[in-house]
């Protein structure tokens, strides 16, 4: 039994290429969750399983609209960009650049640039995320921020990669999608509506990606020991649900927010 143990613990974690989850049967080298069998060299192939130790926050964070999200984040992420000297940042997915805008207002020396599918101001480069890789050749930056884009992107995972391998300090915000009221409206048999429901034709836009305040952790805290990053994570729960969230996150926390820096 000792043996078998030592032996488990001796095999890398490894992350099964067709469903990008990390269960493993390891006497058959098969993966639980959708039961693709490996060959012994397949599976050393595999991509590794990181992890890193993080440390958690809840935020009264509140707001009605997209301006007063602006002015909800200013704390971390002018906190962010004093403790790590940043002096240029990107946003990726920016909308009308608001979130760089503000911290440029607050912090003069700032260079920023705004990278978004639609162009609506002349401070916004256009730039599609699916097709082409971040230009971070014509415009470095220590600092990227990706807020409530994440969940919009097919290659999510493509885009935190470019942003750890270009920026010292990642910010990060997505919803929580099983949110409460999620559940809520099921129950009752409201619609989700056209960015998480099943609408009547093809959206422009939609949340790609259903998961677990857990299962986001997982791929950030993975995300993290890859590039060799800390790791904040920030609970938003404003309210009655500060209290709530801390029983069940993964019901009553609102949205997360991932703060990545070098040690
Ligand atoms: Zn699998």
């Amino acid at each position: 039994m000792e043996f078998v143990e030592a032996r488990l613990a001796s095999l890398p974690q490894k992350i099964c290429e067709f469903c990008g989850k990390s269960s493993w049967d390891t006497k058959t080298l098969s993966c639980i969750k959708c039961k693709t069998i490996y060959s012994k060299s397949d599976f050393q192939n595999l991509s590794n399983l990181y992890t890193a130790a993080s440390s958690e926050h809840y935020v009264d964070i509140r707001y009605r609209n997209w301006f007063e999200r602006v002015e909800a984040y200013e704390g971390i992420l002018l906190d962010l960009i004093d403790r790590h000297a940043v002096t240029t940042a990107v946003d990726i997915g920016c909308g009308p650049n608001r979130l760089l805008e503000h911290c440029k207002n607050k912090r003069e020396h700032l260079s920023i640039r705004g990278y978004d599918l639609y162009t609506r101001e002349e401070n916004i480069c256009q730039h599609n995320f699916e097709k082409h890789p971040i230009p971070y050749d014509d415009f470095p930056a220590s600092l990227s921020v990706c807020s409530h884009v994440l969940e919009h992107i097919e290659n999510l995972h493509d885009i935190i990669e470019q942003m750890l391998n270009n920026s010292e300090c990642v910010f990060v915000a997505i919803p929580n999608p099983l949110f409460y009221k999620t559940l809520m409206k099921s129950s009752v048999g409201m619609e989700l509506g056209g960015l998480e429901g099943l609408p009547y034709s093809r959206p422009m836009d939609r949340h790609r990606w259903m998961y677990t305040v857990k299962e986001a952790n997982g791929l950030m805290e993975h995300m993290a020991g890859k590039h060799s990053r800390s790791l904040e994570i920030y609970y938003a729960a404003p309210n009655l649900y500060a209290l709530l969230a801390r029983v069940n996150r993964n019901l009553f926390v609102n949205e997360m927010i991932y703060v990545f820096s070098r040690h």
